[in-house]
């Protein structure tokens, strides 16, 4: 571990002076000061629609496809999204595929019908952003705009993104370290957007029996470092349905401040990541149990 990621609390402080030269002190040794829970001590609360807030002591549940297929699709999953207590639909309109041959999203049809689940539910909305271009386009419909895992180290989409006026949401890239992770964060937030949140989302590793390997400890480091928002994506992080309920209530429980969760009316039909993705039901299962499990830890869902 380098000195930069040494956690506040294992940092012998420099003595003397004033709280701002403490600040600034602090400030020319962290690399990421604006991500910095050194430098900003207090938890940032990002609000993404009156009465949806990222980071506060409710933690946020997250529903829906890996992509919006159609409005039957959508429509059905946002409801249960919504019943299940799930107060934001994810879905992709625009998806970055391993292959150039599989299923790409919608593109603008999916931004509509996602406008549309939110209008009709009351759900604020979560959808990713691949480029430059499409950037403006995904701002007007989401709430939260996801950078994806492929794109965490896209400088010049993290430059844009600082420019826009939604909250983001930075997934950790696919080899990441927490530093170049947060340092991705600082790219945002030195653009000029102070609402970034981060997701867990697995990391490669030589494991082979699950899609990646879900660094949960990175949930309480990351929050010891930083005052950003922590979200964890079981889905990606594991690649598969039966494990994905257990990493959901194992983020909660690792304080996580939100989790984001792959759910399809018809699983074996999904367009994209139908293997990880929860039945409706198993969602509803899953949504019933984390409330016990925050409360364990000081929290609500
Ligand atoms: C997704 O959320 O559907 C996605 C593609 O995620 P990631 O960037 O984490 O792979
Ligand atoms: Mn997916």
């Amino acid at each position: 571990m380098t000195a930069v990621l040494t956690p506040p609390a294992l940092v012998t402080q420099a003595s003397g002076g004033s709280a701002e030269a403490v600040v600034e002190r602090r400030a020319a040794r962290v690399p990421f000061p604006l991500a910095s829970r050194e430098v900003h001590p207090d938890d940032t609360v990002i609000t993404l629609r009156p009465g949806v807030e990222l980071g506060g002591r409710r933690v946020l549940l997250m529903g829906g496809p890996c992509a919006v297929e159609s409005e039957a699709q959508l429509m059905a999953t946002a409801e249960a999204t919504a019943q299940a207590g799930g107060r934001v639909l994810r879905g992709g309109a625009f998806k970055p595929r391993t292959s150039p041959y599989s299923f790409q999203g919608l593109g603008s049809e999916g931004l509509r019908l996602l406008d549309l689940a939110r209008r009709r539910f009351g759900l604020a909305i979560v959808t990713e952003a691949m480029d430059e271009d499409g950037l403006a386009r995904v701002a007007e419909v989401a709430d939260l705009v996801q950078i994806g895992a492929r794109n965490m180290q896209n400088y010049s989409l993290l430059r844009a993104a600082g420019r826009i006026r939604k909250p983001v949401l930075l997934k950790r890239g696919l080899s990441a370290t927490l530093e170049e992770w947060l340092l991705a964060a600082e790219y945002v937030l030195a653009g000029g957007n102070a609402d970034v949140a981060l997701c867990e989302r697995g990391i490669r590793t030589f494991a082979r029996e699950t899609r990646n390997t879900l660094d949960l400890s990175s949930v309480p480091l990351v929050k010891t470092l930083s005052h950003l928002p922590v979200v964890v994506d079981p889905s990606h992080a594991t690649g598969t349905w039966p494990l994905v309920a257990p990493m959901a209530r194992a983020a909660v429980a690792a304080g996580a401040d939100g989790v984001l969760v792959e759910i399809h009316p018809e699983p074996g039909q999904a367009l994209s990541d139908g293997p990880q993705s929860l039945s409706l039901p198993q969602f509803a299962e899953l949504a019933a149990t984390l409330p016990l499990i925050a409360r364990a830890v000081g929290r609500d869902v």
